[in-house]
């Protein structure tokens, strides 16, 4: 079932069938793509049309955040819960490793899939990572070339949003995986190259002024949360 967010129409499912959903792609006939907006990537989608529809096109649109659950919350249509893409794509390898999927890392900065990859066999030695390639490539078609020649069956598409999105959308025809899933900073999170707030930080729930602090240029982006919020207020006065 769909619940709409301000113009993106997320899945309202948890973690549990957000899996089982995932499972059910990779045993099917066409190449699935799940994209993981969180508000910034939603509030993007209020103004950018075009980003909307990629989002909306999806055959999996998981609540990244707790500032889409929060705006879902204020709109009076909750959602179960918020389905982190990061966690999703860590839960996903246990079923790759049951139904012997390929899985394909595409993207962040070099070497970083391949650290990545490293630290997924170490918990799941079943596991088969069958290519990685790092997310600043020129040529796409060559690119496709390889996770195809990799016979892949589930590909993780982390170049960051917009790019990612369209990067599925634009390639779903030529790919011949089951699953894609585009997760954002998710390589760099489980490779561990982005070193994670102090404890007392993420304790008082300021994970994101640390990351504020170390990149001031996120401001911008992360000004688009605080909107988002308003924009869902604004609609719930408008509503009442
Ligand atoms: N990235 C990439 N290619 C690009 C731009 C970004 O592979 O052309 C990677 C970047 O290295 C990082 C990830 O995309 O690992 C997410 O980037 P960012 O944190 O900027 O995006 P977010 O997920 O926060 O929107």
């Amino acid at each position: 079932m769909k619940t709409d967010v301000l113009g993106v129409q997320y899945d309202n499912i948890t973690m549990e069938e957000a899996i089982a959903a995932g499972r059910a792609f990779l045993t099917g006939t066409k190449a699935a793509y799940c994209v993981t907006p969180n508000a910034e990537m939603a509030y993007e989608a209020i103004h950018d049309e075009n980003f909307r529809h990629v989002l909306n096109s999806a055959d999996l649109v998981l609540p990244d955040g707790a500032g889409v659950v929060l705006g879902a919350k204020i709109l009076k249509t909750p959602l179960k819960q918020k389905v982190a893409g990061i966690e999703f794509a860590q839960n996903m390898l246990h079923i790759y490793e049951e139904l012997g999927s390929r899985l394909y890392l595409l993207g962040s900065k070099p070497g970083v899939a391949e650290l990545a990859a490293q630290k997924m066999l170490e918990k799941h030695p079943n596991l088969k990572i069958c290519g990685t390639a790092d997310g600043y490539f020129k040529d796409e078609d060559e690119v496709i070339r390889r996770i195809n020649e990799a016979g892949a069956d589930a590909l993780y598409v982390c170049l960051g949003a917009p790019k990612q999105e369209y990067f599925m959308f634009r390639h779903r025809n030529e790919l011949n995986v089951r699953l894609m899933a585009g997760l954002g900073g998710t390589l760099d999170g489980i490779a561990g190259t982005v070193k994670r707030a102090p404890k007392w930080m993420i304790k008082l729930q300021l994970e994101w002024l640390y990351r504020l602090i170390k990149e001031p240029r996120r401001l911008g982006r992360m000004m688009r949360l605080p909107k988002f919020v308003f924009a869902a207020f604004k609609k719930r006065m408008k509503g009442d």
